[in-house]
C-alpha cells in the first residue's frame, strides 16, 4: 500500500532497526535505574507487552552502576537515556549497554561529543541523536526563531557532521516535539536529508486518552508516508501502555504481525444485555499478555451480535443471562452470563492451538444456534424490533425535512 523510505540498518543488540527490519516499538522505563530489581520488573513488563527495545536514563552513577547489573538480565537491549554530562555516556557503554541516546541540545561541546562516539565506534555501540523540541539548542533557536522544523533537523546534521569527523555512522535520529504537525514536518524534511533509520515519537504527548491521540497522529500519518523505522509513544502513565499502543498501532496499520488479542466491542444500545464496557474491560484483562493474535468481539445482544462480527474469530452476545459464544459468525456453545469473560479465554486458546474448524468441531452447533434463535425471539417478542427507538427519530426527522 505504501512503500518505506530506503534506509541504513543498524543493530541495537540483537534487534535491526532501519533498512527491511520491521519497524521497532520502544518504550523507557520510569524506575530509578539503580533500583536494579524494581527496573528489571518494569521491563519483564515491557517485553511482554511488545516492546523490543528499552531505554533507561543513566543520570548518576548509581545508574551506570545499575545498568551494569540490569543489562545482562534484561530480555531486550537496553538504551542509555543520556542528557547533560558525556562522561555518563561513557559510563554507559562500560556498563554494557547495546544503545545510547544523546541530547544535542544538552551536550554542545564538540570535544564532549567527538569523545562519545569515539568509543560508541571502538565499542560498535549505536547512538541515536535525539533532538528534542523543549530542549533545542538556543543557538539555533534563536537562527531559526523558535522551534521550527528547520531548526530541528539542523540541529540532528550538525551532530551527525561530528560524528562523521570521527568515522561513526551506527546512528538513528530522532527530531520530537509536542506539536504534532510541528514534528510531522521535521520528520520529512529530515527524511529527505539523509538516508540514516529515523526514531518516531511526539514528546511529551502527556495521559491517555489525549497523548495517545496526539502520537498515533504523528507516528502513524509519517508511517504511512514510508518514514520511520522505530517508534515510541511517550505516555504520561505506565509506560506498559506506550509498548501496547505501540505495538497496537504497527498491527493495525499491517506493518508487524498480530501477535495479541485484538479486542472488538460493540459500543452497546438500547438493545445490549449486558454492560459492555464492563465486560470488554474483564475480557481484556483477561487475555492480558497471553499472545493469541485473534479477533475477539465482544457484543451487548445476541439479536445483532453474532451478525454485526460475524468476521471476529471469537466472539461473545448477551442475551437472556446467557452469553452465545459464536465462532467466524456461527453460535457454537452458550454459557452462564457469569462465565462469558472465562469461557471467551478458552475458547480462543483453543482455536489459537487448534485452528478454527477443529473448535467447531468439538460441539453441536444445531444446539447452541437453537438456543441462540430461543433467546433472540424472546428478546424481539420483550423488546420489539426497535429497541433504540429509531423509528421515532426517523419520524422527526422527516417531519423536520418536510418529507
Ligand atoms: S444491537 Fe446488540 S450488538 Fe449491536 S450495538 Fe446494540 S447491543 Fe451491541
Amino acid at each position: 500500500m505504501f512503500e518505506r523510505r530506503e534506509t541504513r540498518q543498524i543493530h541495537v543488540g540483537k534487534v535491526p532497526v532501519g533498512g527491511n527490519a520491521p519497524i521497532s516499538v520502544q518504550s523507557m522505563t520510569i524506575t530509578k535505574t539503580a533500583d536494579v530489581e524494581g527496573t528489571l520488573q518494569q521491563i519483564y513488563a515491557l517485553a511482554a507487552a511488545g516492546c523490543d527495545i528499552v531505554r533507561c536514563t543513566c543520570n548518576e552513577a548509581a545508574a551506570a552502576e545499575g545498568l551494569a547489573q540490569i543489562v545482562p538480565r534484561s530480555p531486550i537491549p537496553i538504551i542509555a537515556d543520556i542528557h547533560h554530562q558525556y562522561k555518563m555516556a561513557l559510563a554507559a557503554m562500560e556498563a554494557g549497554v547495546q544503545g545510547l541516546r544523546l541530547n544535542p541540545g544538552n551536550i554542545r561541546r564538540p570535544e564532549h561529543i567527538k569523545a562519545v562516539a569515539s568509543e560508541a565506534r571502538d565499542r560498535n555501540v549505536p547512538i541515536r541523536i535525539g533532538v528534542n523540541g523543549g530542549s533545542l539548542d538556543p543557538a539555533l533557536y534563536d537562527k531559526w526563531g523558535g522551534i521550527r522544523p528547520e531548526a530541528l533537523v539542523e540541529s540532528a546534521l550538525q551532530e551527525l557532521a561530528y560524528f562523521q569527523e570521527v568515522d561513526f555512522d551506527l546512528v538513528k535520529i530522532s527530531v520530537k516535539a509536542s506539536n504534532v504537525p510541528l514534528m510531522v514536518e521535521a520528520y520529512r524534511q529530515l527524511s529527505e536529508a539523509t538516508n540514516v533509520p529515523l526514531h518516531l515519537g511526539v514528546t511529551e504527548a502527556g495521559p491517555p486518552p489525549a497523548g495517545l491521540i496526539k502520537a498515533t497522529a504523528g507516528i502513524s500519518t509519517l508511517l504511512l508516508e514510508g518514514i520511520g523505522d522505530t517508534i515510541r509513544y511517550s505516555l504520561t502513565a505506565d509506560p506498559v501502555e506506550e509498548a501496547r499502543a505501540g505495538r497496537q498501532l504497527l498491527e493495525a496499520l499491517g506493518l508487524r504481525e498480530r501477535k495479541n488479542v485484538d479486542l472488538i466491542a460493540c459500543p452497546s444500545c438500547g438493545r445490549a444485555e449486558i454492560d459492555v464496557i464492563d465486560v470488554a474491560k474483564r475480557a481484556m484483562e483477561a487475555f492480558g499478555d497471553r499472545k493469541i493474535p485473534l479477533q475477539v468481539a465482544v457484543m451487548g445482544c445476541v439479536v445483532n451480535g453474532p451478525g454485526e462480527a460475524r468476521e471476529a474469530d471469537i466472539g461473545i452476545a448477551a442475551g437472556n443471562k446467557r452469553g452465545h459464544l459464536f465462532v467466524k459468525g456461527r453460535n457454537v456453545a452458550v454459557v452462564p452470563e457469569s462465565e462469558m469473560v472465562e469461557a471467551l479465554v478458552e475458547w480462543a486458546e483453543y482455536i489459537h492451538e487448534h485452528g478454527t474448524e477443529a473448535a467447531i468441531s468439538r460441539v453441536d452447533t444445531a444446539l447452541a444456534e437453537r438456543e441462540a434463535a430461543k433467546d433472540r425471539a424472546q428478546l424481539l417478542d420483550e423488546r420489539g424490533d426497535d429497541a433504540n427507538h429509531s423509528h421515532d427519530r426517523i419520524v422527526e426527522i422527516r417531519k423536520t425535512v418536510g418529507s
